[in-house]
């Protein structure tokens, strides 16, 4: 068939009478064939077609037109034009509005290009069911305020760098300041910079943070206007010296009798203008009672405080009266802390954001559900172990997040709605990712489901100061945090980094002992909050041992490191 006559013919709707008959023709312009002007504005059409449909590919998140809403109602929220799949293979066009600020939790006005995560996570993450509180909002943009005037390369600053160098504390400083030092693995690090982050907003504190080897190169400034990566000159500078012996930490401050936490000891002008709080796993007794109030009294009139730490202490905050009330209007929901506080704190920077988006874009978006799993072994050699592999499948076939496999090569038909789930998994090694994916390329599934694995990196060891490594590190712990299920190794914190920015509550699989897997293999967990691993068990009215994971409702013991303490919404029991 002459496929070209048909189409002259089916553009040239106009005979010659029509033509003869318009304007055009009556005042001697050249008369053309309607076939001849039409099939440029055809194969531009055409041209059209195709370029919407290839970008219907991206059919779960296809962001072919994307473009800030005007006016005030909508100065914070993006119109994205999400074209979604249909049975019949063909895709319809719905408009969703979506957020860019996250219900107020970010503020506005930020330079867009410098941090494009920071606005564009909206388009990549489903909507968290959880609201900040407006109290949190208000709080926030107080801190903001705060950060701006004492932050670096201001007055205040100046002047508190100085009173600094002087040595002595004085009774009313206008600006306080806590100092985070990097330290440990990238999720040990973010868990850990969300807590001393709550621990300023608590005491009004300016946060300023060490920015180590990488910290720079991994996230965004937070705070509008004002830097949080600590100067260069900063005087206090031997972090690395700073551990449990150190002499300027407030454990042995205490210990020493330096200082006193008595409630009539300790005068002003005898405390130090600086402390370091030495809250990492080995800390001993006297640096515990941090989290007791008559220390906290002592705390407040100190207006540099140094901190390390590689756990998140958050859950032991809510149990010191001072903060009872305060941390109560905060997150209502008890169990959205790091929830809030990640999404408000850690934004990609580009660099790292690109490693996301085109990973996410190449193998996430089409599928129908995303399935992610993070592989975390501990204690033994690089594997990959039989148990393990044995443990992930075993949780992940009986709690029916991935199908079984049928016993047969040959493929089976599938049915026109067949769905698809794209696996990530995550790990330093790559063995557990090959054994899955071949037995999901040899096998067909029983329920027909197309099952793709993947895994971005596999780094072999931790190498903690290397740039790439750590920007992996962080792109995968969020790619993680996109899936729409979640599967996480006992006892990381890589895990609770995903699950707590996805709003997501996984299914933990128990640490392994004696080289089993464990039975049952996982559970899911009662919250997505991080575990605080090294938590005191110390009461600190009647100073003796008690078990801080049974005094309130919303305090609890991590399923998967039974003397740990989490947050959980105390409604849920
Ligand atoms: P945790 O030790 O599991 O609590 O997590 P951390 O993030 O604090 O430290 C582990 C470090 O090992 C990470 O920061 C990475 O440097 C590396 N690592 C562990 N698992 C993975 C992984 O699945 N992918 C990548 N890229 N790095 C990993």
């Amino acid at each position: 068939m002459d496929m070209k006559r048909i189409r002259r013919h089916q553009s040239s709707p106009a005979g010659p009478s029509d033509l003869e008959s318009n304007g055009a023709s009556r005042h001697g312009a050249e008369k053309r064939p309607a076939s001849r002007f039409l099939r440029p504005v055809m194969i531009l059409l055409a041209c059209l077609m195709l370029l919407l449909v290839a970008s219907g590919a991206f059919r779960s998140l296809s962001l072919d037109r994307l473009r800030r809403v005007g006016g005030v109602q909508g100065m914070g929220e993006f119109e994205v034009i999400a074209r979604q799949g249909s049975e019949n293979g063909s895709s319809a066009s719905s408009s969703i509005r979506k957020d860019k600020l996250l219900g107020g939790l970010l503020a506005a006005g930020f330079d867009e290009e410098s941090c494009l995560s920071r606005y564009q996570a909206v388009l990549y993450r489903k909507e968290s069911p959880h609201l900040p509180s407006p109290y949190l909002l208000e709080r926030l943009r107080k801190h903001e305020v705060l950060q701006r005037k004492c932050g670096p390369n201001t007055e205040l600053y100046n002047k508190a760098v100085e009173q600094l160098k002087s040595g002595q504390s004085i009774e009313t400083a206008e600006c306080n300041y806590v100092v985070w030092i990097s330290y440990s693995g990238l999720g040990n690090r973010v868990l850990t910079l969300a807590s001393a982050f709550l621990y300023a907003l608590l005491t009004n504190r300016v946060l300023l943070i060490d920015r180590g080897a990488d910290m720079a190169d991994l996230f965004c400034e937070p705070f509008p206007e004002s830097s949080w990566l600590l100067p260069l000159d900063f005087p206090v500078n031997q972090f690395n010296s700073f551990d449990i012996k150190a002499p300027q930490s407030y454990g042995n401050m205490l210990e020493k009798k330096v200082i006193s936490n008595s409630v009539d000891g300790g005068s002003t002008g005898s405390l130090p203008a600086y402390v370091y709080l030495h809250l990492d796993h080995d800390y001993g007794d006297f640096d515990k009672l941090f989290f007791c109030e008559d220390d906290q009294r002592v705390l407040q009139k100190i207006p540099w405080l140094v901190l390390k730490s590689d756990n998140y202490f958050v859950p032991s905050l809510f149990l010191i009266p001072t903060y009872e009330e305060e941390l109560h209007q905060l997150f209502p929901e008890k169990d959205t802390v790091f929830h809030h506080l990640g999404r408000y704190l850690f934004h990609p920077t580009n660099t790292v954001w690109g490693l996301i988006t085109r990973y996410y874009q190449s193998y996430l978006a089409k599928a129908e559900e995303k399935v992610g799993i993070q592989v975390r072994v501990f204690d033994t050699g690089p594997g990959p172990f039989q148990h393990v592999l044995d443990q992930i499948l075993g949780c992940s076939l009986k709690e029916k997040l991935l199908p079984d496999i049928s016993a047969a090569h040959e493929s089976v038909v599938s049915s026109p709605t067949v769905r698809s789930k794209a696996v990530l998994m995550t790990s330093l090694n790559s063995g557990y990712y090959e054994k899955i994916r071949n037995m999901y390329w040899e096998h067909p599934t029983v329920t027909g489901e197309i099952i793709s694995v993947y895994q971005p990196s596999h780094e072999e060891y931790q190498q903690t100061g290397k740039q790439m490594h750590n920007m992996k590190a962080w792109a995968e712990m969020y790619l993680l945090s996109l899936s729409d299920v979640l599967v996480t190794s006992a006892w990381s914190t890589f895990g609770y980094v995903a699950q707590g920015l996805g709003g997501l509550k996984p299914w933990i699989m128990f640490k392994p002992e004696n080289e089993t897997a464990p039975d049952p293999p996982c559970r899911r967990v009662m919250s997505m909050e991080p575990c605080f691993h090294a938590p005191p068990f110390y009461d600190c009215k009647a100073k003796r041992g008690v078990d801080t994971g049974a005094l309130v409702p919303h305090v609890k013991h991590c399923e998967d490191m039974s003397w740990g303490l989490k947050l959980v919404d105390q409604d849920e029991w």
